[in-house]
Order: C-alpha cells, then structure tokens, then sequence
C-alpha cells in the first residue's frame, strides 16, 4: 500500500491537489514543526462505505507520504446510535482496506474528562451558559437566515450559577432534555452554527464504553475540535458539509484555551451514480430486510464490496484517480468499475464456466475417452503458469453461445459453423435438437481432429471462441449475478430512495465450472473466461458446496454506450 501515486500523479513535483499544497505550505512555514498527524474521525452509527474510503485513503495517504501518522478515532458521542459491533467492523474495514492506525485506535470518549473541563473553562471565561430553554424553544428562538435569532433569558447568568447547573447536570441531577449547555457566540450571526450552539446535552443512555458514567454527553462541534486539539492533529480533513462549522471548530479550540490549535479543511464528498452513499439510508436497506445485511455484495459498504470480491486495491486506487477536490460532484460508477477490472484483469487467474449450459456432443470423440489441456491461469501474467482442463464427448457450452440462424456478425456456433473451443479442438457445428417445448437441448459438432489445442493445421481464419467444460467432470456450482442495486443514476431524486432499487439486483443459478473450482478457498477470486469476475463467497462457500459472486462482468456495457456517443459527435463540425 502507498500512497505516493496519489501525492504527485504527473511526476512534476507539484502537489497533486489543494490539500496536498496546503499541508505542504505549512510544512514549509514550519508550522507545528513540520509534523503532520491525521485522523479518520467515524461514528460507530453504522458500517463505513465507499465514501469513507476516499477519506481513509486521503488521511492515511497525505500522513504516509509525509512521514506523518494517522489513527481512527470514534466519534462516539452520541451513545443512542452508537454500538460495539460498527466499532468492531470499521476496524476490520480500515484494516482489510490496507491501513493501519498509527498507535491505537483513539475513541472521542477516551477523552470525556479532559472534554468536561474544557466545558468548565468556558463557563468560567464567560463563554458558555447553561440554558433550561427546550429543544423546542431553542429551534424556535434560533431565527433564520433572514432574521437573527433572540437570546435566551438565561443567557446571562452569572458564572457561579453556571458551574453550579452545569455540574449538577453532570452529576445526574435533571431529567434529559431539561438543560443545555451552550456557546455564548452571537445570536444573530449570519452563520446560523454560531447562534449559541449547545455544546452539552443530558442523555441517561448507556454508552457502550463509559457505561453509566456520563449523564451528559458533548455534541459534535464541540467534541470534535478538541479531541483533534488533544491528539495533536495537525490537519483535520473533512467534507465540505463542515466548512460553515470551521469558525466554530476555531472557536472551540481558541475560547477553551486549548493549547494545540490544528487546522480543519473541507474536501468535496465522494457520491457514486446508482448507489446511495449514507449510512441512514443503508441502515434502513438493512433494517428493512431489503438486502441480506450490512456486507450484502450490492451495498456500497466497504463489507458488501469485500463480499463481492472486489479487491482493496482497487477501492485504493479508484479514490487515488477520483481524488480531491473543493466542488460537489457525482463520479460514475463506470469509473469505479473499471478501476475493479484493471485490478483483477492483472490478478486473476482463469477457469473455464458455463452460466446457462446446454450440452455440447461431440460426435466423432469416442464416448469413453477424455485428455487434458493445458489453458493459461492468467494471459496477463506468464509466471501464474498453466492449469489442466478435462475434455470429454459430452460439453457445456453457454446457450447464448449457440444460434440457429445467426444474425451477421454473431461469430459464435451456429449450424455449419466453425468455431474454436478454447485451447481444445476446431469443432463444426452438425445440428441440434429441441425439447418438446421448443427449447434447445443439445447442441452437435464434429472436431478437426488435425486442431489439437485449437489452432487451425492450415492457418485458416476460425474468428468465434467459445469456452466450455466437460459435462461430466464440471461442478455445479450457484452463482449469484449481482447487479446494480438502483435503478436510478441518483437513487431518491423523485422521490422515497426505496422506489428506484433494482428488482433484479440479484439472480441466482445453477453453474457448470470446471473442476478447479473446487479449489478454491472462501474469498478466492477467478475471472470466468468470457463471462466476468467472481469470488468464492467469504461467507457461505464451502468446498463441498462452492458459492461464488459476480464481482463485476468482464466488459462495461456503459463505457461502450459512451464510446459510441463520442464517436458519434465527433462527426459533428465544430464539435469534439
Ligand atoms: P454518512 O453521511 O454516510 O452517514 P457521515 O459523514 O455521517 O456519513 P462519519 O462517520 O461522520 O459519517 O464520517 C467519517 C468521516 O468520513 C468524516 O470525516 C466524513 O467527512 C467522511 N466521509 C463520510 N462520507 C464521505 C463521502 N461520501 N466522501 C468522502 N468522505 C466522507
Ligand atoms: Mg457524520
């Protein structure tokens, strides 16, 4: 793992984006003494998806190439949300994705204390206040963006009467909901996370790691800022969804006094076409049974796209290429999945399968009779060596394989036809036949039997290629063909994001592989020759009764469209 490509793409020796320039000036200027210290900052509400992997791969990336370090700190402030088992997975995920926290993880609750006197610092300065408003009364007091808001009646309390309410809220003493502690900011700031944010609120909730200890729990802002000022993080990244709470992270920092000020900048989200990036919504898919978990291959969590078998150097390298930028944009997914094809092209080795079989009989084979050939692992890589694939009388071809009667450039079998069986013989098609329901149940050929390892003995021109396995030495296998789980390029726009998935985001059936499948270990990818990449389901597969996933199918139906558009105005003057 590395994250060099990422600092310096085009090899000039400039930073590759914003962020990369800014930490660079301060290193220059000196600026904390050079050092850099990341952090990526989840909240164990839920399993972290791709677009936290843009941000794993950018703080992780920028203190690498830097000599810095980068831990995951929880953000685990709001104990109604939060749970052990997303601590738990986004650990593994951080981890699988290639990345390792400089020291132990830090959870914001490590520092609850020190949090609780920076509280008390405030209130002492004059900067804070206990308010008994209700939520109620505070949303409705806060003003808009056209009005300023009021100042609660107790926003000028006196500094004893404060630490007096403050610790009491602290030490159990009011029902939740009954008092806030609040920034003393400026009620009619044009940033409305200026108009008195609360800072503290009572919550009698069990947190999943101080237990009972706290009744009072610090909200995000107020957390935030200074549990990056305690660990010393020199530059806080994050999405641009925070820039108008920069002045109160700035804030938070300078009016407690906190002495290590780091630097917070906002970066664009990742968002993906056909996928919803949010963990609220993917909880709801999950909670709602409309998908088989958090790691179900279609979701767009780091889980699902380890279970669909999609490397984690090609998440790496697809948040490298979309990289960092200050504007709101939506990548397409051809991007993503082309990113996932790169990879696995250069790393994974070939069988031979049949999705969709009907039987391929070979007339002039003897019936008992069976060799060996021998079949590249991987054509991109000559050290992955040869495997050894059975041949028999009786195949499986794909149906979609075979036509009766042929459109013109259809180069697979069809009566009359030759065509090659992958690294096998020559074959002609003789005939075929039908089931009584019209459907095509065998297929016939004849071999040349001077094309031993499928070329052609006078070098004439066979153009199909068609992959196979041996009726009678293949595996059956259920295969799980996943495909986009939205139908819409931006899944909610007209309305409930439950409406635009895609019905048919999953279909299962029954595969012929050859026997090498048998091999494989759970988590262990092939590409199908022709047909696309899988993996070996880390989860149910068993030797005895193998699963695999399609992780992606071999070419994008997408980049083709595209291509064909691009050629299609390119013909139109004036025009690119
Ligand atoms: P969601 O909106 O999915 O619930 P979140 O922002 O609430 O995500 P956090 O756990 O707070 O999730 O995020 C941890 C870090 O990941 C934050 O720094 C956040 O900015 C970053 N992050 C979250 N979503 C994305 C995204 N789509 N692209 C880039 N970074 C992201
Ligand atoms: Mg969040």
């Amino acid at each position: 793992m590395s994250g060099r490509e990422g600092a310096d793409p085009s090899g000039s020796g400039r930073p590759a984006d914003f962020i990369r320039a800014a930490i660079a000036a301060d290193r220059a200027a000196g600026r904390h003494d050079g050092r850099v210290a990341t952090r990526f900052p989840p909240e164990p509400n839920g399993f972290l998806h791709i677009g936290h992997a843009k941000s794993i791969v950018l703080n992780f990336g920028v203190a690498e190439e830097n000599g810095g370090s980068c831990h995951l700190r929880y953000d685990d402030t709001n104990p109604a949300k939060e749970e052990q088992q997303y601590v738990d997975a986004i650990a593994e995920d951080v981890r699988w994705l290639g990345y390792r926290s400089t020291g132990p993880a830090r959870f914001a609750s490590d520092h609850f204390d020190r949090l609780y006197e920076y509280a008390e610092t405030l209130i002492r300065r004059g900067a804070a206040y206990v308010d008994d408003l209700s939520a109620e009364e505070i949303r409705a007091t806060r003003g808009t963006l056209e009005t300023p808001g009021q100042n609660s009646r107790y926003r000028d309390r006196p500094v004893e009467e404060n630490l007096d309410l403050f610790r009491r809220m602290r030490a159990g003493e009011f029902p939740d909901g009954a008092r806030v502690l609040r920034a003393r900011m400026d009620m009619a700031s044009p940033n409305l996370n200026l108009r008195d944010p609360t800072l503290y609120r009572i919550r009698r909730i069990r947190h999943h790691r101080t237990g009972d200890a706290w009744p009072i729990y610090p909200l995000y802002d107020f957390a935030h800022a200074l549990s990056d000022s305690i660990e010393g993080i020199t530059h806080s990244l994050c999405t641009l969804e925070f820039e108008n709470h920069r002045p109160l992270y700035d804030w938070c920092v300078a009016a407690s006094g906190a002495d290590f000020v780091p630097r917070q900048i906002e970066f664009a989200r990742l968002n993906l076409g056909f996928t919803v990036l949010s963990k609220r919504r993917l909880k709801q898919l999950v909670d709602e049974g409309r998908v088989s978990g958090w790691d179900d291959p279609r979701m767009p969590t780091i889980a699902g796209m380890r279970r669909r078998g999609i490397p984690p150097a090609a998440i790496r390298a697809f948040c490298r290429r979309v990289g960092v930028a200050k504007r709101d944009s939506v990548v397409d997914v051809a991007l993503f999945e082309h990113a996932i094809r790169d990879e696995l092209n250069r790393t994974s080795r070939r069988l031979m399968g049949v999705l969709d079989p009907v039987k391929l009989v070979v007339e002039n084979y003897p019936p008992e009779a069976e060799e060996m050939f021998a079949a590249a692992n991987n054509p991109e890589d000559a050290s992955a060596g040869v495997r050894h694939v059975p041949f028999s009388r009786e195949l499986f071809i794909d149906r979609a394989d075979f036509m009766e009667s042929p459109p013109r450039r259809f180069f697979r079998m069809a009566p009359g036809r030759e065509v090659r069986l992958r690294a096998a013989w020559l074959v002609t098609c003789t005939g075929f036949d039908r089931g009584p329901d019209g459907e095509i149940v065998e297929v016939r050929c004849r071999l040349d039997p001077d094309s031993r390892g499928g070329s052609a003995p006078d070098g004439r021109r066979v153009r199909g290629t068609l992959h196979w396995v041996s009726a009678r030495h293949a595996v059956e296998v259920e295969v799980r063909l996943y495909d986009r789980l939205f139908l819409a390029a931006e899944p909610g726009r007209g309305g409930d994001f439950r409406d635009d998935l895609n019905p048919d985001s999953l279909r299962t059936v029954r595969a012929r592989i050859e026997p090498l499948v048998g091999e494989l270990a759970p988590g262990g990818r092939i590409q199908l020759e022709r047909v696309g990449y899988f993996v070996a389901d880390p989860v149910e597969h068993r030797q005895e009764a193998p699963v695999l996933n399609r992780t992606v199918t071999l070419r994008d139906a997408w980049a083709r469209l595209l291509k064909r558009r691009k050629r299609h105005r390119s013909r139109i003057p004036g025009k690119r």
